[in-house]
């Protein structure tokens, strides 16, 4: 009867001291792998300009119809998105839209913290998905 008892409280004490394999989140944050997909955002040039040049690309591979473009040219006659739409509720974060785009202009962050209550909140425009890290 006493032998099981030590035995069993042995293997508790064991894990007393034991390095814990669990974080407490959200206080603490685990580093995601380098190879972690997170959502789509659009990259700038270093004057702070959209690299994007709205090819649609990105658009015509997404397999779930995530992107929306709305293409303008400037003065120069230089394409750019005059609206950009990434629904990343339908974002399946595959990451296609990197893999096409041929101006490296967008391409997949690392977050992962994007519950919201409101599905609207998940419709990211240009300006967020510019600012987005
Ligand atoms: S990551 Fe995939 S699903 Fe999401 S916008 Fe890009 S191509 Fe579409
Ligand atoms: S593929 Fe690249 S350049 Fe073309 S619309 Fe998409 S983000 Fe812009």
């Amino acid at each position: 009867m006493i032998i099981p008892f030590l035995k069993g409280l042995g293997k508790t004490l064991e894990q007393c001291f034991r390095k814990p394999i669990t974080i407490r989140y959200p206080e603490e944050k685990r580093e995601v792998s380098e190879r972690f997909r997170g959502h789509p955002r659009l990259l700038t040039d270093p004057q702070g300009r959209p690299l994007c040049v709205a090819c649609c690309l990105c658009a015509t591979v997404c397999p779930s119809f995530a992107i929306t473009i709305e293409a303008a040219t400037d003065g120069m006659h230089q394409k750019y998105p005059r609206r950009f739409v990434v629904d990343l509720a339908r974002c399946i974060y595959c990451g296609f839209c990197e893999e096409a785009c041929p101006k490296a202009a967008i391409k997949l962050n690392r977050r992962y913290e994007l519950a919201q209550y409101d599905r609207n909140l998940l419709i990211y425009d240009k300006e967020q998905l510019l600012k987005s890290d």
